[in-house]
């Protein structure tokens, strides 16, 4: 997308934008060159599939519909499928040297406590990309209060299970249930 419409996002964003660029000068200033910018992961399409639009399409598959339907086929002329829903993709990933549980997003600024995150953690905080897109000002509000509340406490609680069952817990409520939702990842 073009320089404005990044421009726009970027300040609809700007209090988790801000506090991400603060916290990342922070641990610049304070671990160095131990933080640095990672590469976008290899064969980024930068899309993800929406669920629903991936059910909406078994559906029709299963059930063709007639051929006196309405609905122009996909392909004709002028006329384009409902594309996937494209996930952000004016974003920065940094890599710091911290414990994180997974990852840290705050507008633009993905934070990875792993040099080499995975496929799903790195669309899961694109997930959360999607929600600050949402909600703008009101992300750290609606999103960061409760996530890093429950991540306080599961850290506290769910120390003696096993790795499965504590990722299991973390991702099945909002808003990390959403942020996998958003970022097409399945568990
Ligand atoms: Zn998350």
């Amino acid at each position: 997308m073009g320089r404005w419409h990044d421009a726009a996002w970027y300040v609809w964003q700007l209090p988790q934008n801000l506090l991400g660029l603060a916290f990342w000068r922070l641990m610049q200033r304070r671990h160095g060159d131990a933080v640095q910018v990672l590469p976008r992961p290899a064969g980024d399409s930068s899309v993800a599939t929406e669920p629903a639009a991936d059910s909406a399409i078994e559906h029709s598959a299963a059930h063709p519909k007639p051929a006196a339907s309405k609905r122009p086929a996909a392909g004709a002329v002028g006329q384009n499928p409902t594309p996937p829903r494209p996930l952000p993709t004016d974003f920065t990933m940094i890599h710091l040297p911290l414990p994180l549980f997974g990852g840290v997003s705050l507008g633009r600024y993905l934070f990875f406590g792993d040099p080499n995150p995975s496929a799903d953690l790195v669309a899961h905080e694109r997930g959360h990309m999607i929600q600050s897109r949402r909600l703008g000002p009101l992300y750290l509000l609606v999103v960061g209060v409760p996530s890093v509340a429950r991540a306080m406490y599961h850290r506290r609680r769910h120390a003696h299970w096993t790795p499965e069952a504590r990722s299991e817990w973390y991702h099945r409520h909002w808003p990390e249930s959403a942020a996998d939702r958003h970022g097409g990842v399945r568990r």
